[in-house]
């Protein structure tokens, strides 16, 4: 047998919950604006490019994701669909509620993406069944939200088992279990966790054209055709764990880069983008209690206009010492930005990447870094203040007052969690 998980190879049975917020970002819209219960909403991505996210409303009105907004605005506007700019400050702040309150109720987590996290409920006292249901309630009574939860012996089981309590069951929660596992008979092999188009159309010329039928696939064969991961699913399709809980691992590197709402072509306002993006990556690196060693300046024009005359560069600059110190890394930021910068050019996006992050515990002195106590504390001031009364309540000056190089979002809504002058109002 290709599997190594400990709990398949002492033979013990692994029971997996995977809790996933239904239409998470339409969700998060209808929370604090429950008239758009009911309607159909779409939630578009940076500068309202293209569509991202859909409540069910509006998929059954035949907009793709991914769509290019532009062309189905029309469409919009003729179905009254409520359309909206991503309030990423508002996802991540309710994602964040979800989380704590599924930490709360099971320590065994793993936050898979900004919506779903994986439970390993061994040990639960409870039925799991009643658990997921006592937790489902929780989650909609504290924030709104509501979620789906599947239950199953693989994180891949429970992915599908998912799917079926969001689209088939009134509770919300579905237990795939030994009694009702023919089901997989009714799962195309592209609902797969993992399976993609191309993937599925290769098991579609093998005939393999749901989940159960893979799961009864020879494994050895497919192994040879595919590879050890393909094997691994199969085990996983057929109640045998092979597949943990990941631990959260603090990264390696942290990018922050947008492209601007608009072209730009002066050296002062891509100095404020760059600060802006140079704080944001600073405070995250503080968050995760990490020190960069480098970084990485990167600017560029937009390629998808023929018409301009094109420039792209970036530039890597060694840290005397690890740092996370916001005014130092705006500063080295704003150097490497003044020497890519070439008049003349319309410049669509720029950005930083710190690099080589290693844990603050091991911090080295350097005198050529502002050193002292009252730095550190000054950083753990400025991340509490911004904690307590949302983000960029205190900013650096280099930051820009008044920015004009913001994304486009014409159609966002109040960051109502985040910001205390967008709470909602009530009359
Ligand atoms: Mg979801």
């Amino acid at each position: 047998m290709g599997c190594s998980h400990a709990s398949a190879a002492r033979g013990v049975m692994s029971i997996f919950a995977l809790v996933d917020c239904n239409n998470f970002y339409a969700s998060c819209e209808r929370v604090f604006n429950p008239r758009l219960e009911g309607k159909p909403i779409v939630v578009l991505s940076n500068n309202d490019g293209c569509v991202i996210a859909r409540s069910n409303e509006a998929k059954k009105l035949g907009i793709p994701m991914g769509a290019p907004f532009f062309q189905w605005e029309k469409v919009c506007k003729q179905h009254k669909v409520n359309v909206f700019s991503s309030n990423y400050e508002l996802y991540g702040d309710m994602s964040s509620r979800v989380m704590a309150l599924l930490t709360e109720a099971w320590p065994d987590i793993e936050i898979y993406s900004i919506d779903e996290a994986f439970l390993l409920l061994d040990g639960c006292p409870e039925n799991c069944v009643e658990f997921s249901l006592a937790l489902r309630q929780k989650i909609k009574s504290c924030t709104g939200l509501p979620v789906s939860i599947g239950i199953a012996k693989t994180k891949t089981l429970a992915k599908i088992a998912n799917f079926i309590a969001k689209n088939q069951t009134e509770s919300g929660v579905f237990h795939l279990n030994d009694s009702n596992i023919s089901i997989l008979k009714t799962i195309p092999v592209e609902k797969i966790w993992g399976v993609g188009r191309r993937l599925a159309a290769r098991l579609n010329d093998l005939k393999i054209f749901t989940a159960e039928e893979l799961k009864n696939s020879d494994t050895k064969k497919l192994r040879k055709q595919f590879s050890v991961v393909m094997e691994k699913m199969i085990y996983e399709l057929r109640g045998v764990s092979c597949l943990g809980l990941e631990s959260v691992q603090p990264r390696k590197q942290i990018i922050s880069s947008r492209s601007f709402g608009k072209l730009i072509t002066s050296l002062s306002e891509l100095e404020e983008a760059i600060s802006h993006y140079a704080a944001i990556a600073s405070e995250k690196l503080r968050s995760q209690h990490s020190l960069a060693s480098g970084l990485v300046v990167f600017l560029q024009t937009n390629f998808f206009r023929k018409q301009d005359v094109q420039y792209q560069n970036s530039v890597c600059v060694p840290f005397p010492a690890a740092t996370a110190d916001t005014a130092y890394i705006i500063h080295i930021a704003k150097k490497c930005l003044q020497r890519l910068y070439r008049k003349g050019f319309r410049y669509h996006k720029t950005g930083i990447m710190l690099l080589n992050l290693i844990p603050d515990t091991v911090k080295q002195n350097d005198w050529l870094l502002p050193q002292s106590s009252a730095r550190d504390t000054l950083m753990k001031t400025v991340d509490s203040i911004n904690q307590e009364y949302g983000r960029n309540t205190v900013f650096y000056c280099a930051e820009g007052i008044n920015p004009t190089w913001k994304i486009k979002s014409v159609f966002r809504s109040p960051r109502y969690t985040t910001r205390w002058n967008e709470i909602l109002k009530v009359r």
